[in-house]
């Protein structure tokens, strides 16, 4: 096990709900270290280069249109095996299958318009991460509570 980084988006439906708070409330309460926050706007380019897999999908151009159409926050969130622990908590992309629990599960209906992004391996996190943070807006900065969050030897 070892601490990992992650790359988190709140896509444009949480900033239009007003829930991107309790979202990162809940990022915070899991334990995991926020080392990273930025407002970012998304264009085109940045959306083909972050949803390559996707482009050629019959639903991609509804997809910039809806990650264009406000901001996002992004978030970089360290803590041990980071990249799997916010994949779990964000539930499956059809925010419908998603488990009650889950953030898909309790703040969405929809497969498009499912208010959070995660890395879903630590070798897209490393490029994703890179993506949208330089090393000046990444902050290796002590926090006394990570004595708690998982004890040494699971770092
Ligand atoms: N998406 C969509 N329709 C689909 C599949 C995906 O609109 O049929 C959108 C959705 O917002 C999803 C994003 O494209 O979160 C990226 O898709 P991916 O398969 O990578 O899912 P994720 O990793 O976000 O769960
Ligand atoms: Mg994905």
């Amino acid at each position: 096990m070892a601490e990992e980084r992650t790359l988190i988006l709140l896509k444009p439906d949480a900033l239009q709900r007003g829930i991107t708070g309790k979202i990162i409330s809940r990022i915070e309460e899991r334990g995991l270290q926020i080392v990273g926050l930025r407002m970012i706007e998304l264009d085109d380019v940045k959306c083909k280069e972050h949803y390559s897999h996707l482009v050629g999908k019959p639903f991609y151009p509804k997809l910039v249109e809806f990650m264009t159409s406000a901001p996002v926050i992004a978030l970089v969130a360290q803590g041990a095996e980071a990249v799997k622990v916010v994949r779990e908590m964000c539930g499956p992309t059809n925010a419908r299958n998603a488990p009650a629990g889950t953030i898909r599960g309790d703040y969405s209906l929809s497969t498009q318009y499912n208010v959070i992004h995660a890395s879903d391996s630590l070798e897209t996190a490393k490029k994703e991460v890179a993506r949208f943070f330089a090393d000046v807006q990444i902050f290796a900065w002590n926090r006394e509570l990570s004595k708690f969050t998982a004890a040494e030897d699971e770092k």
